[in-house]
Order: C-alpha cells, then sequence, then structure tokens
C-alpha cells in the first residue's frame, strides 16, 4: 500500500428518524440559550417548527437564506443576529442555508448546528463558497465546520422527486473526485465507494416512490459520506467547473453539477483508470464502463441535461471557458482552454459525454 495522510474531521453527527427531536438535548449541552435559526422562504414552516422544538427559546428567524450564499444577504443575517443577541446559529434546509450558516459563524465564532434537508454535504465541509458582485469564491478554514449535525430523515421526505435526484448526483460528484483527488486515501476512497453505492441505488427508487423511508434514509446516509469526501479530500475540475458555472451565471446548483459530471469524468478519463474501476464497480448496471454506469443512473433518474435549459446564453460559453482555466484547481488531467471550451459547449448543448 501507498503512503497516505488522512485528517478526520472533528464534527458530531446524529443520525435517523424522529431525529430533530434531540435538538433540545444539543443546545443544553452546547449550552445555547438563543440561537438565530436560519431558512428560505420556502422552507420557513420548518424554521417554525425547530422553534416549537425548542419551546420557543430562539433568538429570531431569518427566512432569506439564498444560493451561492451572497454577501449582501449575509450582511443583512448579520445585522439581525446583533440586534437579536443571538448565540448561536441553527440553520435548517439545503445547502444554501447551510452556507449562511456558515458565513455568519465565521465572521462572529458563534457555534453552528446543522439539519440538512438536502443531499448537497455543506454541513461536513470545512469550505465556504461566497458570491458577491456575481463571483464566487470559495475558502475553506477548520472553523467553518459546523459542530453538529442532525441528519433527521423524515425532514426529506417533501424534497421534490426532480430535487432529490440532482441533488443526489451532486453528492455522487463530491465522491467521484475523492477518487482521484490528489490527497486521496483508503479511507476516503471507502467512504466514495459506499456513498455512491447507496445514493445510486436509492435514487431511482425515489423517483420511482418519493414516500419510502428506506430509500430516503440510504439516500441520505450516502449524501452524509460523499459530504465526508468532500469535506476531506481536494476537489478538481468537476467542482471548478460547477462553481465558475453557478456563480457567474446564477445557475442552479445541483442541475449544474448533474449535466457536468458525466463530462467532467469523461476529460479526466485517460488519465483516471484506477478511479474508473472503482467507480464503475460502485454503479449498478455499469458493466465496467463508469460512464456508461452513470448515464444509464441518470436516464433513470429523469434529469436535465443541458444548461441552456437552465437559462445560460451560449455567448456565455467563452467567459465559462476564461473564468475555468484561470487559476485552476489541482487536476489529473492538465487543463488546457480548447478541450475545456468543448466540455462547457457540450455541457450547455445537452449532448451526451463521450
Ligand atoms: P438549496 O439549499 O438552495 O435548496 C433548494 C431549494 O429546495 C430551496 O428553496 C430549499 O428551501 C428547498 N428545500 C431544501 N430541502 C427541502 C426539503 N426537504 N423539502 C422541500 N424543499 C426543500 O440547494 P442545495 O442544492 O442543497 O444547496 C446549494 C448551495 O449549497 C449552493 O450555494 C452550493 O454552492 C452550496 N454547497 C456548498 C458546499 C460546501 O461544502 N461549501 C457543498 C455543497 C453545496
Amino acid at each position: 500500500m501507498e503512503s497516505f495522510v488522512y485528517s478526520a474531521t472533528p464534527g458530531r453527527v446524529i443520525f435517523g428518524s424522529g431525529t430533530l427531536q434531540k435538538l433540545p438535548e444539543e443546545t443544553e449541552r452546547l449550552n445555547i440559550s438563543a440561537p438565530l435559526l436560519l431558512s428560505t422562504p420556502r422552507q420557513v414552516h420548518l424554521a417554525e417548527r425547530v422553534k416549537e422544538v425548542l419551546n420557543g427559546k430562539v433568538a429570531g428567524i431569518f427566512t432569506e437564506a439564498t444560493m451561492h450564499t451572497p454577501t449582501n444577504v449575509t450582511e443583512k443575517a448579520l445585522q439581525y443576529a446583533q440586534d437579536t443577541k443571538a448565540d448561536a446559529v441553527i440553520s435548517i434546509g439545503g445547502g444554501s442555508t447551510v452556507g449562511l450558516g456558515k458565513a455568519i459563524s465565521i465572521r462572529t465564532g458563534l457555534s453552528h448546528i446543522c439539519v440538512p434537508t438536502t443531499y448537497a454535504g455543506s454541513e461536513m465541509t470545512p469550505i465556504l463558497g461566497e458570491t458577491a458582485d456575481k463571483v464566487k469564491k470559495t475558502r475553506s478554514d477548520p472553523k467553518i465546520l459546523p459542530g453538529t449535525v442532525i441528519y433527521d430523515v423524515d425532514l426529506t421526505m417533501t424534497l421534490p422527486v426532480a430535487t432529490s435526484a440532482t441533488s443526489g448526483v451532486n453528492a455522487i460528484a463530491h465522491a467521484v473526485e475523492a477518487l482521484y483527488a490528489r490527497n486521496s486515501n483508503p479511507i476516503t476512497n471507502l467512504l466514495a465507494i459506499e456513498g455512491t453505492k447507496a445514493l445510486a441505488s436509492s435514487l431511482p427508487e425515489i423517483v420511482e416512490n418519493p414516500s419510502s423511508s428506506s430509500a430516503r434514509s440510504q439516500a441520505l446516509y450516502g449524501a452524509w459520506l460523499c459530504g465526508t469526501c468532500l469535506g476531506s479530500v481536494g476537489m478538481s475540475i468537476h467542482h471548478k467547473l460547477c462553481h465558475t458555472l453557478g456563480g457567474s451565471f446564477n445557475l442552479p446548483h445541483a442541475d449544474t453539477h448533474t449535466a457536468v459530471l458525466p463530462h467532467a469524468i469523461s476529460y479526466n478519463a485517460p488519465r483516471i483508470p484506477e478511479a474508473m474501476k472503482k467507480l464503475a464497480e460502485a454503479l449498478p448496471e455499469s458493466n465496467g464502463d463508469a460512464i456508461h454506469g452513470l448515464n444509464v443512473l441518470l436516464l433513470k433518474l429523469k434529469v436535465k441535461r443541458g444548461l441552456k435549459d437552465f437559462g445560460m446564453k451560449e455567448e456565455d460559453i467563452d467567459k465559462a471557458a476564461d473564468i475555468a482555466v484561470s487559476n485552476p484547481y489541482w487536476n489529473p488531467r492538465e487543463i488546457e482552454r480548447a478541450p475545456i471550451r468543448e466540455l462547457i459547449r457540450r455541457v450547455w448543448a445537452g449532448e451526451p459525454a463521450r
């Protein structure tokens, strides 16, 4: 076995059905008396439910969490946290809400409890992506990692089928890039393979039967493992492209990941034979070909494949290629503008990966 470095992340995870009820124990354990609850406008009812679980003992509810964590929203939430004398933040929702919780926590030092309701995985990472002036910048700091994560499968039952599918593929993308990360190691490989298997088997079941609690449970478990991969090792071209496209052209995060993933893998394939083999083994019906396995999965999930369907304009392809090749992340294959532009064009058009 080759030598490796593995850094475990120190977060605490409470997983199961009905685990939201453990929140009062957790706030007591952490000596929190006036948390600020965070949600998107769509999930206000859930924040209200959390307030009830905490017997009304909250500083307030801020309901304007927005995708790609725009800094102007963070400033507004910070002011509200200060005005209400909040002593912690509790984010309830998907990656957008978790992102706002991280942005407040890193600026104020307040502790952060997450109650994730999608499969995006942000709750397991010390990474924060923020958008200002249409540019998304990412930073990493151990202090960004939330202290406690409460995964309650019951809260994921309402996640619409289409979002469940793309959010699940977003999680798989973390695992895929972990398999070929420069600092990959046997532990994150185990997590990546187990997480991908859990999601690849449960997501088609969720599409057929969204109220299957066993499939929902498997998917959330897979999302946790894949999120841990994202938080443990470096990401490459796939994540760089999705940050570029999402942040610069305001494209929906999970849909963008879903459309880009087969193309990013195909770009790297010649340089990552071992990772391709492992991925093929984790994807059902791959017949030993990871890209084929992924295409079969995406077909079953009935997802959209072209970024033009999400409002990206053809003339933005060149701009996207310029941003994607500037300050590139480490990648197993050299980042060259011409093939990257062609990759983005194919994703834009929704053409299949080759
Ligand atoms: P999201 O948080 O924007 O959620 C999408 C929509 O679904 C929102 O309106 C939300 O309220 C709603 N929703 C969420 N859970 C629901 C549920 N169970 N039932 C019904 N509706 C529900 O989307 P996302 O894909 O989870 O997160 C995307 C954001 O997270 C992006 O900004 C992305 O950059 C960030 N992200 C960050 C990291 C990281 O490590 N920093 C990792 C992954 C994602």
